[in-house]
């Protein structure tokens, strides 16, 4: 039968057989909030309703700036299901990027969590086109605000019925819009349909990938106001799996109160969240004794952070690599019948990898004329993909460079081995052209954070006049290390060759982050541009 995708049916889905699962959420007013699929899709319906009266029509865009919450579920849901565009908005952009991206999706209605209404107040004569703000609370918890047409999420919802029939749309229909920051330029959007959204979380789900099954109580830390929070919002109902928010409780302390209360057995992150859980853990004598799974995406997951996780607390890392443009899912390392039974060093070697394409998705790496170059582990080439939840262009946007002959060029240089393990060395901005031969910063990171003194390491590639780039080394310490560059230096030199080590190390208060975490290389390159050429 030609029946169309639609995002709406996961949660009638699971409303109806994925029972006895639970969505839990640490709310941003505080407290805990609990409830079933059956209650976030009654609530979805009179969302859908109450967006109808607004004015809210199939095509609109309607941003949100939130934390991960059942109210922001129920949005994804609402949204998505009445044929309009969940636009979710990265708070941590710069204040001119969320006005660029909220007036270039041109949002009808913003839906705002209470710790980003003075984010909003700040810019609200710069995005006139909204025409409602909804405040992601209750009547008691409203705040005093200057936004104009102020609207409380329990009073919006609170008289609407819970029949709404979801209306039927072509699969491809726009259902979610997420705009990916660059080191430069403005913001670029990325659509989700519904067919790539359903695609991608059937794919991800699965135990070859992402493992969930109704006994899985996952959590997400990947915020869902970045790539749909890796899609668990969507792949989560269909396994059966219970969810559990993190809302705005970030940090060590709060995720592990909620890993422990609340039994998780599937976490979702990037590795500065680990490193800040694991600190945190190891400080307090802690344990991780209900958690199976830790995904560590991104951002390359250390192999000291893996090590960790598994021979400390027993938890299985599955390094994961994707981007905004791949839904995120691309690659994954799952446990395999060979890795379970290699040694330790051949299983941290693999495992160090971002991991085997995930069914859906095709790889491959090409070089500078986009010819296909062997997979043997050893040849750097530009990670092209494929496949039916990867953009084959932006919203609104005429930049198709990175779109060729059917494929997508990631701006990711990696290596594939005969085995199919992708491992990514580099943005192909970020690897360090030294004499000819290229240098991956990212493995001279991870080896960096391997040391006891390191809390997070950056490598660039700076001008040099005999060499044309050697790398540098900017380092924090961890508070009351004493270790000097010469114990830095002389730790790497057996970890890589001779060649590859940096000329220089810095040591530094802090490092710079663009919006989704990453190092921001771009502003370390310049403050240094001339590190080596004034020597
Ligand atoms: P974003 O679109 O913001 O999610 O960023 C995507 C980029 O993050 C990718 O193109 C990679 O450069 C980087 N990335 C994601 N996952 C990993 C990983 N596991 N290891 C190394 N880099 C990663």
């Amino acid at each position: 039968m030609d029946k169309q995708l639609n995002i709406a049916d996961i949660l009638e889905y699971a409303a109806q057989y994925n029972t006895d699962a639970e969505i839990v959420t640490r709310q941003v007013e505080g407290g805990i909030h609990r409830y079933g699929y059956r209650d976030a899709l009654d609530r979805s319906k009179q969302l859908a309703n109450a967006l109808t009266k607004l004015g809210v029509v199939e095509g609109d865009r309607i941003g949100t700036l939130a934390w991960n919450t059942y109210r922001h579920f129920e949005i994804y849901y609402a949204v998505s299901g009445m044929g309009a565009v969940t636009h979710t908005i990265n708070p941590r952009l710069f204040a001119e990027q969320i006005v660029y991206i909220v007036n270039h999706a041109d949002d009808q209605v913003i839906f705002v969590d209470l710790t980003f209404v003075p984010l909003l107040e700040a810019v609200k004569d710069q995005i006139k086109g909204v025409k409602a703000f909804v405040i992601m609370t209750d009547a008691a918890h409203m705040p005093q605000c200057n936004l104009p047409n102020v609207i409380c999420y329990e009073d919006l919802i609170a008289q609407e019925s819970k029949d709404y029939t979801w209306p039927e749309f072509d699969e491809k229909t726009a259902a979610g819009l997420c705009y990916t920051s660059g080191t430069t330029g403005n913001p670029k959007g990325v659509m989700y349909s519904h067919r790539s959204t359903i695609l991608h979380a059937l794919s991800s789900c699965r135990s070859s990938a992402l493992d969930l099954g109704p006994m899985s109580r996952v959590l997400p830390v990947v915020p869902m106001f970045h790539v749909c929070a890796w899609g668990i919002p969507y792949a989560a109902p269909i396994a059966g799996a219970s969810i559990v928010f993190p809302g705005a409780g970030m940090d060590g302390a709060s995720l592990y109160e909620l890993i422990d209360d609340e039994k998780a057995t599937s976490l979702l992150g990037v590795p500065t969240v680990w490193l800040g859980l694991l600190n945190y853990i190891d400080s307090i004598n802690g344990h991780l004794d209900t958690v199976d799974s830790v995904v560590i995406g991104g951002s390359a997951a250390p192999r000291s952070m893996m090590e960790k996780f598994s021979e400390k607390y027993g938890v299985f890392p599955i390094h994961a690599w994707g981007m905004t443009e791949m839904s995120p899912m691309g690659s994954l390392c799952a446990m395999t019948p060979y890795l379970d039974s290699a040694d330790k060093e051949v299983r941290m070697k693999i495992q160090a990898k971002q991991g085997r394409a995930v069914f859906g998705v095709e790889m491959r790496i090409v070089d500078d004329n986009d010819q296909p170059l062997p997979n043997d582990g050893k040849t750097f080439g530009k990670l092209m993909v494929r496949g039916p939840w990867i953009a084959s262009g932006y919203y609104k946007n005429d930049d198709r460079s990175a779109f060729r002959d059917g494929w997508f060029d990631t701006g990711d240089v990696s290596t594939i081995d005969p085995l199919g393990y992708m491992q990514i060395v580099d943005r192909s901005k970020d690897v360090i052209k030294s004499g000819g031969e290229w240098i991956s910063s990212i493995e001279l990171e991870n080896y960096a954070v391997g040391h006891d003194d390191v809390v997070e390491a950056c490598v660039v590639g700076i001008a040099h006049p005999k060499w044309d780039e050697r790398p540098l080394l900017l380092v924090i310490k961890k508070d009351g290390a004493s270790c000097t560059k010469e114990d830095i230096i002389a730790y790497l030199s057996d970890k890589v060759a001779k060649w590859w080590i940096p000329d220089d190390v810095v040591f530094v208060d802090s490092l710079p982050h663009t919006a989704t975490g990453k190092l921001l290389k771009t502003e370390v390159r310049a403050q240094y541009e001339n590190h080596y050429l004034n020597e």
